[in-house]
């Protein structure tokens, strides 16, 4: 799950970790009083998205073409004159206001979002500050040494992905013990890489310390703060912060699950959640209905092993029952793009008939007019394998994994 940059500076601030003020507005006029109120002189109004590439992104009205948008966001092509960016600094309460009338109610599309952008409908206005040096601090879970890693590097405020790929020596990178946190030794040695010294190593200390126990606690599964900045008069803040949280935590943070902002969601992954199925919206033409999450990505491996492209990756789970199965087909087939269904099930706890039941429900309430190629394996086979056979339907059964594969690829292929 991911929140926005503001509900992220809200949790920083909870922990004690330094954040400039800031303020949220809707609406356009909000933002004189919001500019006030946060003691005038410098403020900067950002759009809030869940993407990134804000500062150099654009907003748009529906009379801008959108390619045009992400070429002109991704620097392929010179921004037109007065074409609003998705972070701008103002001077005044006019100003302020100008600038979230610009945003608010636009699509911003940075090299991020893609061509179809985002649609802005909150704003911050934050207080500015004069940045001496721009920093990178991330936080993210490392794999392969079953840990989260903190990653900082002194190239802040440009694409860390551009760092790690050119310069991966620039990086600096500590392993985290959950039970520990930060160990202090650990706190010195970031600050070292990132040269900070006095005052400002103390206040980067503290900084670091509180940052990775908030990660920590609150379950998050990846955090960048970029930039992280000394400001002239040597303190250390967070500009910019993005967080994911691992889903399957979530009932145990209600704080930061009611920050989940419906509107920035893939509506079809929404509606999956809601039935407890967990859905993942892929590039290609081939629908899978699997039980079980390591079923379901061999399955999408075997397809693109066989040359198709999965269009999703789609667990109804072990115990699924016959509305969440239904459920289930109406998501994949109001996907558009969708050339054939593929239904992979081992019935252990979820049994054949079951599934054999809902999918000739599924038949009778949708339109199906793609193929769907079927295998079932396990308990009641025989009975589920029979009441597709005396539906009568146009249904593909296939025998054993690598037959479905082949089977559903040929499908898509020849509908395509
Ligand atoms: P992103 O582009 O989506 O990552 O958005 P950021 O929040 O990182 O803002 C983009 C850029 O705007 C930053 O890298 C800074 O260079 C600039 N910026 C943001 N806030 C301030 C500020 O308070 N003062 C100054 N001088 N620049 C700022
Ligand atoms: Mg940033």
């Amino acid at each position: 799950m991911k929140v926005h940059e503001y509900q992220a500076k809200e949790l920083l601030k909870a922990a004690g970790v330094a954040v400039p003020a800031g303020v949220v507005i809707t609406e356009p006029s909000e933002a004189a009083k919001a500019y006030d109120s946060l003691g005038g002189g410098l403020i900067v109004v950002k759009a809030q998205v869940h993407a990134g590439g804000r500062g150099k992104g654009v907003a748009v009205g529906p009379e801008v073409d959108r390619n045009e948008a992400l070429a002109i966001a991704s620097g392929k092509k010179a921004r037109p004159e007065g074409m609003a960016k998705g972070v701008q600094l103002v001077r005044s309460a006019d100003e302020a206001v100008a600038a979230a009338k610009s945003l608010l109610g636009k699509t911003l599309v940075t090299y991020q979002t893609g061509a179809e952008g985002q649609m802005i409908s909150k704003v911050l206005v934050t207080v500015g500050h004069n940045i001496a040096r721009e920093l990178y601090l991330g936080l993210a879970i490392d794999r392969a040494l079953q840990c989260p890693v903190v990653m900082a590097s002194t190239e802040g405020g440009v694409e860390i992905e551009t760092v790690a790929h050119e310069s991966p020596e620039k990086i600096h990178r500590e392993p985290i013990d959950v039970g520990v946190g930060l160990a202090s030794f650990q706190a010195r040695k970031l600050c070292k890489a990132l040269g900070l010294t006095g005052d400002t190593a103390k206040k980067g200390e503290v900084f670091f310390k509180r940052f990775v126990q908030m990660f920590i606690d609150k379950d998050a599964s990846l955090a960048e703060i970029n930039p992280l900045i000394v400001t002239e008069s040597g303190d250390v803040l967070a500009l910019d912060c993005k967080l994911n949280f691992d889903d399957n935590a979530m009932f145990r943070h209600p704080d930061v699950a009611a920050m989940l902002d419906t509107t920035e969601e893939d509506p079809a992954e929404l509606r999956a959640s809601k039935s407890g199925l967990s859905y993942v919206r892929l590039d290609g033409d081939i629908a899978c209905l699997v039980n079980g999450a390591g079923l379901a990505m061999s399955t999408m491996d075997l397809i693109k092993y066989h040359g198709g492209e999965p269009a999703n990756f789609l667990d109804v789970g072990g115990g699924a029952n016959k509305e969440q199965v239904l459920e289930a087909f109406r998501i994949l087939l109001s996907t558009p793009n969708v050339k054939a269904v593929l239904v992979n099930i081992f019935g252990g706890i979820m049994k054949c008939d079951i599934i054999a039941t809902a999918l000739l429900a599924a038949y009778n309430e949708l339109d199906f007019n793609v193929p769907l190629v079927v295998r079932l394996e396990g308990t009641n086979v025989e009975l589920g394998r029979k009441l597709i056979e005396e539906s009568g339907r146009k249904i593909v059964t296939a025998s054993g994994l690598t037959d479905a594969a082949q089977k559903v690829v040929a499908a898509a292929k020849g509908a395509a």
